[in-house]
């Protein structure tokens, strides 16, 4: 995911917003004024709004420091992290490579769950220092920020620790199954099925509560799981591409039987004996030099017929070739 405003770097990491982001930290604080007012509605408008914006801004911040911690265990293990983005579902890391063994698809997928469970903890611990108690009502706007702070935080961790890959949860299942069987893939497999029976259940309950009068709360729910239930595919497919073409080399996947056509051929006899006959995609158009001198080796000049082959190069100077194979085989023929 890509973001539209850039904010800054924390760590070397680049974090971002998506426009999407504006509506979800519109509605919370929309929401958080309305709870607000319903706590004491003596505190005023002004003190209000200001708390209810700050309460939003600070769990933005908190989703981030989520967000760094998955990042901070991918950077430990050696794996490059591109961005953080904030979007109207929450935020995520943009990690550039799957991880290779099991412990690190665990630790990472637990960091950010815990980070969550620490700042709810602290919030509600520093809430209670200040003479809150989890059965009365905030007193202060302060009391109430730290009491939200607190609640939403510790169920962001509870959220994130269901396990249906890709959130957090499915990824710790991941590694626990990846290290109980030693099969990447098979994780893989059993943690994006877990994944797509959570995300149907979440669609499910979503349209019973919509039903049950639960309005956009319920449509919200099943919303989600329908995220969920892409994701879990689009992350499935993503690690099983990747694991399959771990280890295998741009030279592995070269076409090697290029045909070699004269420069000098006419166009119509080029499609009539080579193009159509063959219908091959590839062709290395040899171009004598003027200056050749080696009788046994072939001086050319090779450039490409059609873009779509790796092995087709254009060679400005005089390339050293005896056959067509050899030149897309090696690089280091020179002249
Ligand atoms: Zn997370």
């Amino acid at each position: 995911m890509r973001a539209h405003i850039r904010l800054g770097r924390i760590f070397g990491i680049e974090i971002g917003l998506h426009l999407s982001w504006f509506i979800i930290a519109l509605l919370i604080t929309f929401s958080l004024a309305d709870q607000f007012h319903a706590f004491n509605s003596n505190w005023g408008e002004a003190v209000i709004w200001a708390t209810a914006i700050g309460t939003s801004l600070l769990f933005f911040a908190a989703i981030i420091a989520h967000e760094l911690s998955h990042a901070m265990v991918a950077k430990a293990r050696h794996l490059p992290v591109r961005s953080i983005t904030l979007f109207a579902l929450g935020g995520v890391a943009q990690i550039e490579k799957e991880a290779g063994e099991a412990s690190t698809e665990f630790f990472m997928g637990i960091a950010g769950p815990i980070m969550s469970a620490l700042i709810g903890i602290v919030c509600l611990a520093l809430a209670g220092a200040l003479g809150w108690t989890p059965l009365e009502l905030p007193r202060t706007p302060l009391l109430a920020m730290l009491m939200w702070l607190g609640y939403i935080n510790i169920s962001l961790a509870i959220f994130n620790l269901v396990p249906g890959f890709p959130l957090d949860g499915g990824r710790v299942l991941r590694g626990i199954i990846w290290w109980v069987t030693g099969d990447g893939m098979r994780a893989t497999r059993i943690a994006a099925r877990v994944g797509q029976v959570v995300a149907f259940a979440f669609i499910i309950t979503g349209i019973v509560r919509f039903f049950m009068g639960a309005g956009f709360g319920g449509l919200w729910i099943s919303f989600i799981g329908w995220f969920l239930l892409n994701a879990a595919g689009a992350s499935r497919r993503q690690v099983e591409v990747s694991s399959q073409l771990r280890g295998v080399r741009a030279g592995d996947l070269i076409e090697r039987e290029c045909e070699v056509v004269s420069a000098h051929d006419n166009l119509q006899t080029f499609v009539d004996e080579h193009l159509l006959r063959t219908g091959n995609q590839c062709f290395l158009v040899r171009r004598w030099c003027a200056t050749a001198g080696s009788r046994d080796l072939l001086r050319a000049e090779l450039s490409c017929a059609c873009c779509r082959c790796e092995a087709c190069w254009r060679c400005s100077k005089g390339f050293l070739v005896s056959s067509c194979s050899e030149a897309s085989r090696s690089e280091t023929i020179s002249c």
